[in-house]
């Protein structure tokens, strides 16, 4: 992946990603604050959700380390010389793989047997690991009843692991406290298994960012936040500003076209939005190649100007209209915020019937990235 960067081309791209480094600390800061004795691994998988991992890695050196998704992503942040710790969360799937990790010297995230098979068959290493067990998410981990078998598998190994932690992830931290309370009962039978399996009492992480600004009792050694410190809000019922938490990335674009539509008169594909008095449309090109969802409904919001306006019809690939009616300063060249600052990303993601990761994760590879702070 192209590490973002500003392009000669920017000029001709209306299209812009700006990321504000100065948010990105100061919503990092607020998880320190929120977890001030636990170590922090700041997510960063999928090019730091969207935003261009190596400034966002650049900006959060306070981080005690770092987790990505895939070991592409951890061997492009050591080749660009970072020094911190970074877990492969999903662990690696060959034994290519494995030598590969350790010679990069990446933490890994040991998920499945498969994965024990592997660290059996190639005997030189000594990479920290990180036990996952599943509590209830039912995607990745161990069954509490199977930590004692994975703790003596670990013993028999070659060379036994020196620093060893056991993990879990919530599926619900953001809107359920049974489950979120059933999945902590969950850890600590596998905590207490794994003592009396002869491991002792292991650092432990539970917590993503939900997990951190909502369950304090389970902050453990290590917090695991991604969404909340790109400014999005970690819960569906709160909004990122209800936290404190700074908007990271505001997708800009600017009108291209203005024209006067009759009443009657219908916009877009399929036709879906008409003109039921005569009607000022702004053209805006951002589409869904873009990012834009292409769920987004008429009547969902944009800024022209700083100010609000309705979506009129549908979004297609590289544009979308945009009633601007009540807005008579709006004309070419006026600047239109997608999402960001006076927009969250969750509205307009909710609007779609989608989540602020998505949306964040989704920018296209015309949108030039402009990093301020
Ligand atoms: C993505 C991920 C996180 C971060 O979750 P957010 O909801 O973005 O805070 C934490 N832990 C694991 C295992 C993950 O996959």
């Amino acid at each position: 992946m192209p590490a973002p960067q500003r392009m000669g081309a920017s000029a001709n791209s209306p299209l812009r990603a700006l990321i504000d480094l100065a948010a990105l600390r100061a919503n990092f800061a607020l998880f320190r604050r929120a977890a001030p004795r636990s170590k922090i691994l700041a997510v960063v998988k999928a090019n730091a959700y969207g935003h261009g991992v190596l400034p966002v890695v650049n900006a959060l050196t306070a981080a005690d380390g770092f987790a990505v998704a895939r070991l592409e992503e951890a061997i492009e942040l050591r080749e660009a010389g970072v020094v911190h710790r970074i877990v492969l969360l999903e662990g690696v799937f060959s034994a290519a793989q494995l030598r590969v990790a350790r010679a990069h010297r990446v933490d890994l995230v040991v998920h499945h047997s498969s994965q024990l098979d592997l660290l059996d068959a190639e005997p030189v290493g000594d990479e920290d690991l990180w036990i996952k067990i599943d509590t209830g998410m039912n995607r990745l981990g161990f069954a509490p009843e199977q930590v004692s078998e994975v703790h003596a598998r670990l013993r028999a190994l070659p060379r036994a692991p020196s620093n060893v932690r056991l993990m879990t992830h919530f599926a619900r931290a953001d809107d359920d406290a049974a489950m979120t309370v059933q999945q902590r009962q969950r850890f600590s039978i596998a905590q207490s298994l794994w003592a009396q399996a002869g491991g002792g009492s292991p650092e432990a992480s539970l917590a993503n960012s939900a997990g951190v600004l909502l369950w304090p009792d389970s902050h453990a050694d290590w917090v695991r936040p991604g969404i909340g410190l790109y400014g999005a809000s970690p819960c569906a019922s709160r909004s990122a500003a209800e936290f404190g938490l700074a908007p990271v990335m505001t997708l800009q674009s600017a009108v291209i076209a203005v024209r006067s539509v009759a009443v009657g008169e219908s916009v877009g594909y399929g036709a879906t939005w008409r003109a039921e008095r005569p009607s000022r449309i702004a053209i805006v090109a951002a589409g869904y190649a873009d990012g834009v969802p292409r769920h987004l409904p008429s009547g969902a919001s944009v800024l022209i100007d700083g100010r609000r306006a309705p979506l009129a019809g549908r979004v297609s690939m590289d544009m979308i209209a945009v009633d601007v009616t009540d807005s008579p300063h709006a004309g070419v060249g006026s600047p239109v915020v997608l999402w960001g600052h006076g927009l969250p990303v969750d509205e307009v993601a909710a609007a779609a019937g989608t989540l602020a990761y998505e949306l964040l994760c989704g920018v296209g590879r015309r949108a030039v990235f402009e990093y301020l702070g």
